[in-house]
């Protein structure tokens, strides 16, 4: 209610007749306003009411009524009386509906109840101010709770000479918001000043409460106070504009071209920044630049790369990408325009790769490509051709069994310029936010640093800072700054963060995060026997998971050794070492690197059809992976010891496998004799491995069981030929199948007749059984270990 809005007369009720009197004035801004004015100061007992009309609540609890009002000061009066007073009282009736009359409610303050004496801050005498120039106070009271429909308001004077030149009653309200990803009505405030009033919030569309309900207060000002609770976006959605809304997956942010031809492009895109969901796949929208975007093709891709086919030469093309999840689409990247080779073009970008590609035709398969490529080339006539070898790679990354709209690895020498890939996966790093502390290592291309790195606005972090040292050719910085690509292109917590790279000026320089403990395997050396089993499995679990993320990602990392693995001061472990270039058959530098053909390869760690046929893939970094684990459980123990890499590839070749490390549990061993299985579909996923090694972290006693041989120094290493005794029903077929059927009669005198018995002999048992030829020793000893093996994992299957 504002009587300063009345069109018309008041006409609030007034009693009696001859107290308060309705009279037009005017505001400060000379609007016409209807005042009530009263001043029977010369008579004594005065008693004047005026009464509003009713006023609606409005669900308010708590009422505030603004009244602006002058009061002539009683000294400026000549002869006035003791009665002239400088004060009126306010007073409010409640009531559900309008029922107030002449008499009712009586003018008296039971039944009215009184809210307060009001007085004036500043009063005014006629003679300074001259008429109409009167002092206005303005004062603010407020009562509650109420609870009728509504409510009479009423001006008691009793002697004052005043006008009540305007009133506004009103209550307050939080206004209706959206907060951490909620909605909150407009509330009203409480009944008390310093009442909070609780709201529930209803999460946007889209969103869903996590962990406690989503509550905010509104305090007696009709403020919002800090919310408890919060919404996220559900899978699928995105939460945009400060948390207003959850709209589907994000837009791709940039695409590239990996190649092209005459009639065809590869692009490859980078997955939305906040996917929200799983990703189905892709939609690519392309249509020639000069034509109308109504006339364009569209394209579905279940990765991030699309090799779009059946375009003109020499032909500008716009492309437009989008994310689908199960929420729908997201919105198009941005329009990005990419040309087809003319077929000038073509012909001088075959020439010059020739030479290339002849040059590295060392190895069988590339060299097939190449002579396919030849025959391409000499027989190429009209739109039948195909990309570049360059696309060859790349389909390579995008065939068969990807999940749909997965992050897959994209090699950066699959880029026609790798400084692209460098660009697009590592972030360029101002010089002046490094600072080098020391040296700490060094690397293939020059010295490792620690350091420190305050990026803009962050918190200075501690960095380790690989650098390229001077003199390099070009293309051994593109091999350096690859490993920057390949490593930015990654993010989980077990695989090395890359912060970024220096390329602008030099040295030329990696920044990573810092591992305090550096490379596992001296560290291990360092602390041998330092730790409890189950922190070593913490480790390996983690090594699990960081390469379980690589695989998923379709990277094989071919060089998988506790040497590339970092460690930092929380005995987390991750993996890097992402350069290819050790690999390469001119560097002469390292010997755990052997010259293979097509290339040099870490023997020891590599499984052998890696060895043989350079078959790479995720199940042979899951062999490396088993030597990993011993490396481990040995705390840095060189594999096979001082055995020649020939031996050890003959010594596999045969079954022959690494023992248990001293104390390694058996079910470590298992897990690693499963890694090593010559077939390679045999082996374990990554992700079993790490469900296997969780399995073993939450019950740790089924660690317990350890090799009672183990203790000793170096054990042979294990005959995995050896025929699985649960194929046998007797102790005695099982010695027959392992051609020591002549200790038949020893093992009986000795009471070794179970299975059970015979898998507990230690090499002191094999001895008191008479065995005395170390060949038959070690035989005998070797088919124990794998009975042993065999029964743990018959044991783990039945748990
Ligand atoms: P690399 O060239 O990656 O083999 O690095 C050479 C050596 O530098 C490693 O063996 C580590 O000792 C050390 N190093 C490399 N990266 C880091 C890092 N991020 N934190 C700590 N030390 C590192």
């Amino acid at each position: 209610m504002d009587s300063t809005t009345a069109t018309a007369e008041l006409g609030w009720m007034i009693y009696p007749s001859l107290g308060w009197e309705e009279v037009s004035g005017y505001d400060e801004n000379m609007n016409t306003i209807r005042t009530y004015q009263v001043c029977n100061v010369f008579d004594a007992s005065q008693n004047n009411w005026v009464r509003t009309k009713y006023i609606r609540r409005q669900g308010a609890q708590r009422i505030h009524v603004e009244m602006k009002f002058s009061v002539r000061d009683c000294s400026s009066i000549p002869k006035v009386p003791g009665s002239c007073k400088e004060t009126f009282n306010l007073y409010y009736f409640e009531s559900d509906s309008d029922v107030a009359t002449k008499v009712y409610p009586a003018w008296m303050e039971n039944p009215w109840v009184k809210v307060d004496t009001i007085a004036a801050d500043e009063s005014f005498s006629q003679v300074d101010l001259g008429v109409g120039m009167m002092k206005i106070n303005t004062e603010v009271r407020s009562f509650g709770p109420v609870s009728r429909n509504g409510f009479y308001l009423a001006f008691q004077d009793y002697g004052a000479c005043m006008s009540l030149i305007a009133v506004k009653v009103f209550y307050r309200k939080c206004p209706r918001i959206i907060r951490n990803g909620a909605i909150f009505q407009e509330t009203l405030s409480g009944a008390e000043s310093t009442s909070l009033v609780s709201a529930r919030g209803t999460c946007v569309p889209n969103g869903e409460e996590v962990d406690v309900p989503i509550k905010l207060y509104c305090n007696g000002d009709g403020e919002w106070l800090v919310p408890i609770g919060r919404c996220v976006c559900k899978a699928g959605y995105e939460s945009l504009d400060n948390e207003t809304v959850c709209k589907a997956p994000s837009a791709v942010s940039i695409m590239h071209q990996v190649s092209r031809a005459v009639d065809s492009i590869t692009l490859s895109w980078s997955q939305p920044d906040q996917p929200n969901g799983v990703i189905l796949d892709y939609e690519l929208q392309y249509y020639e630049k000069y034509t109308a975007e109504s006339n364009s093709s569209l394209l579905r891709s279940q990765t991030n790369t699309a090799v779009i086919r059946g375009l003109k030469q020499g032909t500008i093309y716009v492309f437009q990408v989008r994310a689908r999840t199960v929420a729908g689409f997201g919105r198009f990247s941005g329009k990005m325009f990419f040309q087809t080779m003319t077929e000038d073009e073509y012909n001088s970008s075959l020439r010059e790769k020739l030479p290339l590609i002849i040059g590295s035709a060392a190895a069988g398969v590339v060299f097939l490509i190449a002579v396919v490529v030849l025959i391409i080339v000499c027989s190429r006539r009209g739109s039948d051709r195909t990309e570049s070898e360059i696309t060859d790679k790349i389909q390579h990354y995008t065939s068969g069994h990807m999940s749909p709209g997965m992050k897959i690895y994209i090699d950066p020498f699959t880029y026609e310029d790798p400084n692209e890939a460098v660009r697009e996966f590592a972030k360029e790093i101002d010089v002046t936010c490094v600072k080098i502390e020391q040296v700490i290592g060094a690397g293939e291309f020059g010295e490792v640093c620690s350091g420190n790195l305050r990026l803009p606005g962050k918190r200075e972090i501690l960095v380790a800072i690989k650098t390229l040292k001077s003199g390099y050719t070009e293309k051994q910085r593109r091999d350096f700054l690859s490993e920057a690509s390949i490593m930015g292109q990654f993010d989980h917590p077990n695989i090395i963060h890359l912060e970024g790279v220096v390329t602008k000026s030099t040295p030329v320089m990696i920044i990573t995060e810092f591992m305090e403990n550096g490379s596992l395997d001296s560290f291990l050396r360092q602390n041998d026997g330092q730790f409890t089993v189950i922190q070593l499995v913490g480790m390996l679990r983690g090594i699990a998971a960081g390469m379980k993320y690589l695989c998923d990602m379709n990277y094989v990392h071919r060089d998988l050794a506790a040497r590339n693995i970092l460690v930092n001061s929380n005995l987390v472990c991750k993996v890097s070492d992402f350069g290819l270039s050790r690999f390469l058959e001119d560097d002469t530098s390292d010997p755990t690197y052997t010259s293979a053909l097509g290339g040099k390869i870490p023997i020891r760690w590599t499984a052998p059809e890696a060895i043989q046929y350079r078959k790479f893939t995720s199940s042979s970094d899951v062999w490396s992976y088993g030597i990993v684990m011993w490396e481990v459980m040995s705390y840095g123990e060189r594999p096979y010891w001082d055995m020649s890499n020939q031996d050890v590839i003959n010594a596999i070749e045969q079954d022959y496998r690494l023992p248990p490390p001293m104390d390694c549990p058996n079910a470590l061993h298992q897990l690693m004799l499963d890694c090593w299985q010559k077939d390679r579909n045999n082996r374990p996923k990554f992700s079993q491995i790490v469900n296997t090694l969780d399995k073993m972290i939450r019950n740790p006693g089924s660690l317990k069981a350890t090799t009672p041989l183990s203790s000793g120094v170096h054990l042979p290493l294990l005959d995995r030929s050896t025929p699985d005794f649960s194929s046998f029903s007797t102790v005695d077929e099982w010695l027959d199948a392992i051609k020591m059927g002549q200790y038949k009669e020893n093992f009986a005198n000795e009471d070794l007749t179970t299975f059970e018995a015979v898998s507990q002999m230690t090499m002191e048992d094999i001895l008191k059984v008479g065995v005395i030829l170390a060949g038959h020793q070690k035989k005998i000893l070797n088919s124990v270990q794998m009975m042993r093996a065999q029964m743990n994992q018959i044991q783990s299957v039945e748990v």
